[in-house]
């Protein structure tokens, strides 16, 4: 197992002088915070964190890091679902929280800069007010900063229309693991000078620079939506339902699938029924746009095609209460799922094509391996989130149990030409499934590149390729 220089109090007081006294953080139980994202119960110890505001700071603690061989953990709001956030060797965690700035919203050339640090509802809120629209929205955007969405390459319910996080990266400003800073680019929609250095960063899960500032594409904000629910009597029909919708040749702004246990766990997070709680699965539809008659004309005709292909009911969102009310069960999906056991996460994308395949083949991997799953997602993306359950307390045993049912669901998916993750990233959590989506090839060619902006490997390390790293501790 790879071994790094330990945090010593002479670095503590170094750091204290780089970005103050209050924005360094060594004692618990503030530190042990930043041993922690959202994945799983997962619990590392950092030895000490640090909240640089400026580049200058940022770049002063990374040459601090190549000078004595300290790893750095770059860390956003810690939501990261692959444990890309965690300190797995300890060191120094690098927390953007305060770099929370929107620097600049240019009406002129429909673009936003911003620190790393800016929460992504915050960001949709400031442009929101002047008719625009910055369209990547995690359900987590209440709390993920901007920096973590470009790391993760982060996707959201209304990605099917608009793209992901990478569509909207037009340039950035990033520091290497020595401490330089470089910039990709501006405000321009055309630049191919040279290779993509932006377009690299996102979703290199904080392995290769920290990005300091963004410079991202907006879009008019459209002016009318409408949401509609519809229920299956079963899954599978809600699957093939979801073809049927991108061969009506409509592409609604949210498309996304709910099974059964999921709608149970949110009844339950919830503490209220939800609506069609006794289907065994739903579709939640958003359409969007700019003239109100097509877009109702839009919606009605996805209901009908939900509707030829084997719904039982549907329910149009005719207030904004009730609208709030459908897209609050979609968004709590995750931290109701957590509430119920604890659980791996498989985040399975195929070819939107291939998803009922992918959710027929996940339902016999359960039986085959006596386990239980929840399943629900971006379907409209090909992207299933299935969450594999599990009552046992004890990882060793978890792990002995559930890994053999894990990679065979991601043999399903990559059977069906998809991926081991879609949108959350392969972090140290899913790090020994890369090589099922990725040949020999593209690995070597992943690792030069790693080599070639972090040579001396201290950059999150324990990330994307699969490493010996420590065991995670207990929770504090
Ligand atoms: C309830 C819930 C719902 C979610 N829903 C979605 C969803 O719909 N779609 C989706 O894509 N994800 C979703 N996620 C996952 C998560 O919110 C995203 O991956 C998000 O982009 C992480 O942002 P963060 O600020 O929390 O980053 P963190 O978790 O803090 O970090 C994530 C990664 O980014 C790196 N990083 C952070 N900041 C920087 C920086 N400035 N420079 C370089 N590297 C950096 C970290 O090292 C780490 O590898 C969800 C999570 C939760 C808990």
């Amino acid at each position: 197992m790879q071994t790094f220089a330990p945090v010593t109090p002479e670095i503590v007081e170094r750091l204290q002088t780089i970005v103050g006294a209050a924005n360094v953080i060594h004692r618990d139980p503030e530190l042990a915070v930043y041993g922690r994202d959202e994945t799983e119960d997962l619990q590392y110890r950092a030895e000490v964190a640090v909240k640089p505001r400026t580049t200058a700071e940022v770049q002063a603690v990374m040459r601090l890091s190549d000078e004595t061989g300290i790893p750095v953990t770059p860390r956003g709001a810690g939501t990261g679902l692959s444990g890309g956030a965690l300190p797995v060797f300890g060191g120094i965690v690098l927390s953007v929280e305060r770099m929370n700035d929107i620097l600049e919203i240019d009406e002129a050339n429909l673009v936003a800069r911003v620190q790393p640090g800016v929460i992504n509802q915050v960001l949709q809120e400031a442009v929101g007010e002047v008719g625009l629209y910055y369209p990547p929205d995690p359900a987590s955007w209440g709390s993920c900063q901007i920096g973590g969405n470009i790391a993760e390459n982060a996707g959201g319910p209304h990605c099917v229309k608009y793209g992901l996080t990478k569509d909207y990266v037009l340039s950035l400003e990033a520091v290497l693991p020595n401490g330089d800073v470089f910039r990709t680019g501006g405000k321009l929609r055309k630049d191919v000078a040279g290779y993509q250095l932006g377009q690299l960063l996102v979703g290199s899960e904080g392995t290769l620079a920290i990005v300091t500032e963004a410079t991202l594409r907006l879009i008019p904000k459209p002016a009318h939506k409408r949401v509609l629910l519809a229920a299956f009597d079963s899954l599978d029909t809600a699957a093939n339902a979801i073809v049927a919708v991108y061969k009506s040749r409509i592409t609604p702004s949210t498309l996304e699938i709910i099974e059964k246990a999921a709608l149970e766990a949110a009844e339950e997070h919830l503490g209220r029924p939800v609506p069609y709680s006794d289907a065994e699965a739903q579709i939640l539809v958003e359409v969007d746009g700019f003239d109100e008659e097509s877009v109702d004309r839009d919606l009605m005709r996805v209901g009908e095609v939900l509707m030829e292909a084997g719904a039982l009911d549907a329910m149009l969102a005719d207030t904004p209460a009730k609208e709030e009310e459908l897209w609050s069960v979609r968004r709590c999906l995750g931290e109701a799922t957590k509430k119920v056991a604890a659980y791996v996460e498989c985040d399975t994308a195929v070819p939107p094509s291939a998803v009922p395949e992918l959710l027929r083949g996940v339902r016999r991997v359960a039986a085959e391996y006596g386990i239980r799953q929840i399943s629900y997602g971006h379907a409209g993306d090909g992207n299933i989130h299935v969450n594999v359950l599990t009552d046992s307390p004890d990882r060793e045993e978890r792990e002995r149990k559930l890994t053999p049912a894990i990679e065979a669901i991601f043999a399903v998916a990559t059977s069906l030409g998809g991926t081991i993750t879609g949108e959350h990233g392969v972090g140290c959590a899913q790090s020994r499934y890369l090589k099922l989506c990725r040949d020999p090839v593209a690995m070597r060619v992943m690792k030069g590149i790693k080599d070639a902006f972090d040579p001396k490997g201290l950059l999150n390390p324990g990330k994307v390729f699969e490493a010996k790293i420590p065991p995670p501790v207990a929770a504090v």
